[in-house]
């Protein structure tokens, strides 16, 4: 009998690694590891508990459920709430959880001010140097700084912050830019700055300052845009596994899966592994999107399915297929980057690990 086994298996080594090698590119920084949306996928408790004893200084999370969750895990470490809170109400949760905030507007700063806190908040202040996403106008940043400093609600050492819209590309002028307002914005205000995310620790090291902050990275995918993970020296933390669960011989001229989207060219097996947009595989995945099984690679064929997707396992003859139901194919990972499936499908690998489901099986060694 076949399994349906779809199966992400988390490698905490690799984990380990991946930090143990940010450490060594920005040695003088500590590290605030990024793990919004899931830890990127990975299991946002697993992570922050397998972090617990890394050199991570704290952690960064998206939105105060994020934040709440770890802390009800036993997490200790700080965390930032890297967007800040989103309406006065929240200010008491964050004192009571011992949280940080960013600050990124006025409406934020006039709620900072104006509450009532047991103890001050921990505040790292954003301006927008450039990516026009997030953060302060760089006109105001002065006077955002001065009013947080003269608050009671805002502990002393307040974080100076910005974000990198183009780290990944060592060609960008906007990188240089960035940092050369930032620096003119900072160099006159007392307080830690962070500026670097993954792409800025490999390829940016004026950006590193005192914190890092990395996402991807922490991983192990690559980056950058000219760079595989193993040039980095980081190692892949997900591998996407599933099990071969039929196999079928066709003929020349005949197409497969919905659409009739693919025609084999010569007669060939087909094989079925059990993973589709279901699962989380991108259905935008085409025709030679490598699958890597028994050490080689075999090229996706037809449309991916909610549960299953189809390749090409080649044999010129009936009879003649090594490959062997049960069998068990990595769909990105060790062995086969994200970085390129991601190139296959049009997309980035943020959006392929975030976008794993709830029923993919998460194992841990
Ligand atoms: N810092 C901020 C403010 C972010 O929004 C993010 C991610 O979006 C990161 C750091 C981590 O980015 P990366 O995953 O590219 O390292």
């Amino acid at each position: 009998m076949s399994v349906r086994t779809a199966t992400a298996a988390i490698d905490l080594q690799a984990l380990a690694h991946n930090v143990t090698q940010i450490k060594k590119l920005a040695p003088h920084s500590q590290i605030l590891a990024v793990l919004k949306a899931n830890a990127y996928g990975h299991g946002l408790e697993r992570i922050a508990e397998a972090l617990a004893e890394q050199a991570v200084g704290a952690f960064g999370v998206a939105r105060l459920d994020e934040a709440l969750a770890l802390r009800a895990c036993g997490v200790v470490k700080p965390i930032v709430l890297m967007e800040g809170f989103f309406s006065p109400q929240e200010l008491p949760v964050l004192d009571v959880n011992n949280l940080h905030t960013v600050i990124h507007n006025q409406e934020q700063l006039d709620a900072l001010l104006a509450a009532d806190l047991q103890t001050p908040v921990k505040v790292w202040l954003k301006v927008d140097t450039g990516m026009h996403r997030l953060g302060v106008e760089p006109e105001q940043f002065h006077d955002f700084y001065q009013a947080l400093k003269k608050s009671p609600n805002v502990q002393d050492d307040i974080v100076l912050m910005s974000h990198l819209s183009c780290a990944d590309d060592v060609e960008s002028k906007h990188t240089p830019t960035q940092l050369s307002l930032f620096n003119s914005l900072t160099d006159v205000l007392a307080g830690q700055k962070t500026l670097a995310n993954s792409a800025a620790i490999c390829a940016w090291p004026d950006t590193h300052f005192d914190w890092v902050r990395p996402g991807l990275m922490l991983y192990g995918v690559s980056p950058m845009q000219d760079k595989v993970a193993a040039e980095l020296n980081i190692q892949p933390v997900m591998t996407l596994k599933s099990s071969l669960i039929a196999k079928r011989f066709i003929k020349k001229g005949e197409s497969v899966g919905y659409g009739a989207a693919w025609t084999a060219e010569k007669d060939t097996y087909i094989g079925v592994i059990a993973i589709g947009y279901g699962d989380g595989y991108p259905r935008h995945a085409p025709n030679g999107t490598p699958v890597l099984l028994n050490g080689r690679r075999v090229p996706l064929v037809g449309r991916v399915s909610m549960d299953m997707i189809n390749v090409d396992l080649g044999g010129a003859a009936e009879g003649e297929c090594a490959d062997n139901i049960g069998d068990i194919a990595t769909l990105w990972g060790a062995g086969l980057g994200i970085e390129e499936i991601a190139q296959w499908a049009t997309t980035i690998p943020y959006e392929l690990l975030c976008n794993i489901t709830r029923r993919v099986n998460m194992t841990v060694s």
